[in-house]
């Protein structure tokens, strides 16, 4: 791996990750990797540990959270950089996990009505801190040998679709992104090419979108050089990451895509700049 390698995008136990936010830095400092940013679903949780754990080992970590929004039957994420926690912000995060909560219950009943035998237990012990989502639910289905893989979870009941399916809490790209900027932080679309939404980022732009994640494991060539195309003509900043959730839990690579320094030369930037008027007031 080069001298300087950059992810940011990944996920710790905090949400639906395999590792701790302190196992989660420590791999990345085994890596190369020289900044990292994590992006646990909803959550702000395991910032603390990863910020301590990265000045033991001295990486760079880059605090963020990714939140999942609707318009209409398309799922847009946008992820949040440097958010600065207040009662709004500290208040959503609490009713996004108590509707989580509530949605892995239903979920559980929409599986026992399939006559599958899974116990909300079985999927709240997994998980510490209590973000919970599909990933968990689709590994307790595992460990009752239900299914084979997550993936088989997903197709069978989880995706969209799919019977045991429960929508998020409703929040819209277009709120997730003010409430980014008003808590200070960078609002980015998360990996456009898997939302396939292109016609609504003039609009996010406009919202205060502050850019788009290009560089993402997910996106052949064309869409890459499509997303850079689009950042360019909207002057929006670059981001990329790989959307790590830990070996086994998704078939993403710790620090793979790297983000080219340039881009993340701008979007230190853009952070700096906001600091400046956090400053000033
Ligand atoms: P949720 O937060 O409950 O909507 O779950 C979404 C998360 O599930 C994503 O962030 C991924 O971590 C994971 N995920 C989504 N689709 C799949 C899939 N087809 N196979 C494995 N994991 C998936
Ligand atoms: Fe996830
Ligand atoms: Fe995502
Ligand atoms: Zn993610």
């Amino acid at each position: 791996m080069s001298s300087m390698s950059i992810d940011l995008h990944t996920h710790s136990s905090a949400s639906d990750g395999a590792l701790s936010p302190l196992e989660l830095v420590r791999e990345a400092a085994q890596l190369g990797i020289s900044v990292l940013g994590l992006t646990d679903h909803d959550t702000l949780a395991g910032i603390p540990a990863a910020q301590e754990e990265a000045r033991i080992v001295k990486i760079e970590l880059v605090p963020g959270i990714e939140f999942s929004t609707e318009v209409g039957v398309s799922e847009i994420h946008i992820l949040g950089y440097y958010v600065q926690e207040s009662k709004v912000v500290n208040d959503l995060l609490l009713l996004l996990k108590n509707v989580r909560l509530e949605r892995i219950i239903l979920m559980i009943k929409k599986l026992n009505q399939l006559g599958i035998d899974l116990n909300p237990e079985d999927v709240l012990e997994s998980s510490k801190n209590g973000v919970y989502g599909r990933p968990q639910v689709a590994l307790a289905l595992m460990r009752k040998g239900i299914v084979g893989t997550v993936e088989e979870a997903f197709q069978k009941y989880l995706a969209y679709g799919r019977p045991a399916y429960v929508p998020h809490y409703k929040l819209s790209p277009w709120e997730a992104i003010s409430l980014i900027r008003e808590a200070q932080g960078i609002p980015i679309y998360a990996h456009p090419g898997v939302s396939q939404r292109d016609d609504l980022i003039p609009s996010f732009a406009k919202a205060g979108l502050a850019g788009l994640e290009v560089f993402y494991p997910q996106h052949n060539e064309a869409q890459t050089e499509r997303y850079l195309n689009i950042a360019n003509s909207l002057s929006l900043l670059v981001t990329g990451g790989s959307d790590f959730h830990g070996e086994g839990k998704s078939s993403s690579t710790l620090g793979y895509p790297d983000l080219p320094q340039k881009y993340y030369e701008k979007f230190k930037k853009f952070a700096l700049h906001l600091d400046v008027h956090k400053a000033l007031g």
